[in-house]
């Protein structure tokens, strides 16, 4: 079948602007720096306005600015410029890892993208890996497809109150005015799957969205034919009730994998990106019973034999799992159809189906039809054999069929676009030879514009909260460009410890307000819409912000998104991460922020165990587990304190006669050479490849 995209929006422009037009197409141009600026430069006021969406930028652009750009020889220039190098990039070769993959692809199923602040489909950490994912293997040329959901709601965009309360306030996206095209059969009608679900159909349309060399394919049931309640299915990310995840992951799994077929393609191999997509399995054994004759056994081990999953939550409230009737009303067809007794199908996801209370696990199912699994860092591979052992009872933990795969983060995403040149110079050099002055100035100017974004949003919230004028003059003028800052950003939830640092507020305020050697700390983070405790957490830290000895040295900044998060890691000397280990199963914002210079203070939790050398940052507390959590804590957070007392605030300070850290500078650049091969997207991308997407797709 022959697939034509049809694109929302139409986008008149002057011949010589045309260019423009194909780039706001394929989102590579938010991994380019010059291609991001190329469409800021268009019209700056609107960029911001828009939110950095180029197709919602071209759409408004004003007659007299087109013409203008259309006869300024140096925005041309640039134009082609950036013109000729995507092309190349998307006709580029691939590297040996990949090439092994000869003609066989991968789909990769996650139930969140997040690759740009302009496309609203992720809500945090999982939703970011799996985006840098797809951008590594664009810049590999690894043939991966992926599959996810077409969110019309995305994530929540968080307001807090003058009170610290979090608000959500959700926003429909106009799907016509993103980068994702309609895909439509020969006689341009969209293409629309049906799925069964208990005593109806379900339709759902398919969108596409150019990730570099990768096409991501969505799914969406917002069309005609679907009851409202359907239709709603693909609204939220992680919405609703038990009954709406159940719909959201039957739709990811098998209605993923009909989608592929139904735009004409047919993975050797499927990765599946945490536990929602698992019932994909339940398809690919209903295709192997029904398209090549197997019984039910042979083709379960048939499935099994194709698929990569990646765990990524070491706390068993994380693993998502439903009542197993309800799972049996949305399997029920299939088993028919497959004329094997239902009970089968459901036992695929239950440890002991003789336990009558156990419910239906997604990654129990996911476990038992992967040929590979893995954790996402040493420890948490560890972590999750341990945790998973008892499926495989006659086996020791050492030989639980849980391997890992540390994460990474899609540098030229994450790296300041002044630093990538700088790096490509210098840091092949043995020694390195990146220039102090010019990379400490560099920094100096990036910290400077994060306190400066920092005041805007907050000057933008007490305007919105109607604060008083004396309150929005107080939050103008907050925080300190030259003071050592800490960043700290992340999901509320308890084990990630927000609070740790207040442990001895007394004492941390102490730290901040050194006259001579002044600390700052910023903070941002969402909780999750019923989780009621983290935002309560929020709240306290909002209140402690608001008291005088805390005021102008610690924010908490609303509405963290992939903007902020660009501009955390890229402007703080120090990320901060206080997990109670062992619960981080990975964490990646500190890799972005290492790679940018910034130095890590962290638990030896998740990628820190593998990441910390002793110059590159600060380990928190011990290297061991615990069983006292007031004990873990009370520990920690007087390692935390001692660190900044001792070590860090009194390093930051010591400058030479220019003026600079020496010392500091030579440690930034050590976390910038030990981050940078180790914990890229690049070395995983191609560790997957080789490890688990050849045999799997290899293996006929
Ligand atoms: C990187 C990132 C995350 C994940 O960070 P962790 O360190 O894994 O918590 C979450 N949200 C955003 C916006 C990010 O950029």
């Amino acid at each position: 079948m022959s697939v034509t995209n049809r694109f929302g929006a139409e986008l008149p422009l002057p011949e010589a602007l045309l260019p423009l037009r194909d780039l706001a197409r394929n989102i590579w141009w938010c991994w380019d720096t010059e291609a991001t600026a190329l469409f800021r430069d268009v019209d700056p006021a609107r960029w911001d306005e828009v939110r950095h969406n180029p197709v919602r930028l071209l759409d408004g652009v004003g007659e007299d600015r087109l013409c203008a750009l259309a006869a300024d020889d140096l925005f041309l220039s640039a134009l082609k410029r950036v013109y000729d190098r995507f092309k190349a990039y998307m006709n580029g070769d691939a590297t040996q890892a990949a090439a092994d993959m000869g003609d066989k692809t991968v789909a990769y199923f996650s139930a969140e993208f997040g690759m740009h602040e302009s496309l609203p489909l992720y809500s945090g950490g999982l939703g970011i890996l799996a985006g840098d994912h797809l951008k590594a293997a664009s810049d590999l040329g690894t043939p991966l497809i992926a599959v996810g959901l077409a969110y019309h709601f995305g994530y929540f965009h968080q307001h807090i109150g003058l009170d610290g309360r979090q608000r959500e306030d959700y926003r429909r996206s106009d799907f016509s005015m993103m980068p994702m095209a309609l895909q439509c059969d020969e006689t341009g009608a969209p293409i629309v799957l049906s799925l069964d679900y208990p005593g109806r159909t379900l339709l759902a349309q398919i969108w596409k969205i150019q990730v570099g060399r990768i096409p991501l394919y969505l799914l969406d049931t917002d069309v005609d034919g679907n009851d409202e309640e359907d239709r709603a299915i693909t609204a939220h990310l992680y919405g609703g009730t038990e009954d709406t995840r159940v719909r959201q992951e039957i739709l990811l799994g098998v209605g993923g994998l009909r989608a592929l077929t139904a735009v004409g393609l047919e993975p050797d191999a499927c990765h599946l990106n945490e536990g929602h997509s698992a019932f994909l399995a339940v398809e690919q054994i209903q295709r192997h019973m029904t398209d090549d004759g197997m019984d039910f056994k042979s083709a379960c081990a048939a499935a099994r034999a194709r698929n990569v999953f990646t765990t990524h939550t070491p706390v068993p409230a994380g693993n998502d799992v439903f009542q197993r009737d309800h799972v049996g009303e949305y399997l029920r067809p299939y088993a028919d159809s497959m004329g094997v007794d239902l009970n089968d199908l459901i036992n695929l996801g239950l440890v002991d189906p003789a336990d009558g209370r156990e419910p239906f696990g997604m990654t129990v199912l996911a476990l038992r039809l992967s040929r590979f699994a893995n954790g996402v860092s040493e420890l948490h591979g560890e972590v999750a054999r341990d945790m998973w052992q008892f499926l495989w009872p006659d086996s020791d933990l050492d030989s639980v069929p849980i391997e890992h795969v540390t994460n990474g983060v899609h540098m030229p995403t994450w790296i300041a676009g002044e630093l990538d040149g700088m790096y490509c110079e210098h840091l092949a050099n043995d020694p390195v030879t990146l220039p102090h002055d010019v990379f400490w100035a560099e920094h100096e100017r990036r910290r400077g514009h994060l306190v400066q974004m920092v005041r805007e949003r907050m000057i933008r919230q007490a305007r919105r909260e109607h604060a008083s004028a004396e309150e929005e003059d107080t939050v103008a003028r907050i925080l300190d460009p030259h003071a050592l800052t800490i960043g700290f950003a992340r999901r509320f939830a308890p084990y990630k410890r927000a609070t740790l640092m207040f442990r001895d507020a007394e004492r941390f305020a102490r730290i901040l307000n050194d006259i001579d050697r002044p600390l700052q700390i910023i903070i941002a983070g969402k909780a999750h819409p019923r989780n009621e405790p983290g935002k309560d957490l929020m709240q306290e830290i909002w209140n402690i912000s608001c008291q005088p000895e805390f005021r102008q040295r610690l924010v908490l900044v609303e509405n963290y998104d992939i903007d902020l998060a660009r501009h955390l890691v890229q402007g703080v000397d120090i990320w901060l991460n206080t997990p109670r280990r062992p619960l981080e199963a990975s964490g990646t914002s500190g890799m972005k922020a290492a790679a940018n210079g910034a130095l890590n203070l962290s638990v030896l939790d998740g990628w820190w165990c593998e990441g910390y050398e002793k110059n590159n940052g600060w380990a928190i507390g011990a290297n061991r587990n615990y069983n006292d959590h007031e004990k873990q804590d009370a520990e920690d957070a007087e390692s935390l304190y001692s660190l900044l007392e001792n070590e860090i605030v009194p390093l930051f300070y010591d400058r030479g006669d220019d003026g600079r850290p020496t010392e500091w500078i030579k440690r930034m650049i050590e976390a910038v050479e030990a981050v940078i091969p180790q914990f890229s997207t690049a070395r995983m991308v191609d560790e997957y490849t080789d490890r688990f997407y050849v045999p799997c797709a290899m293996d006929d």
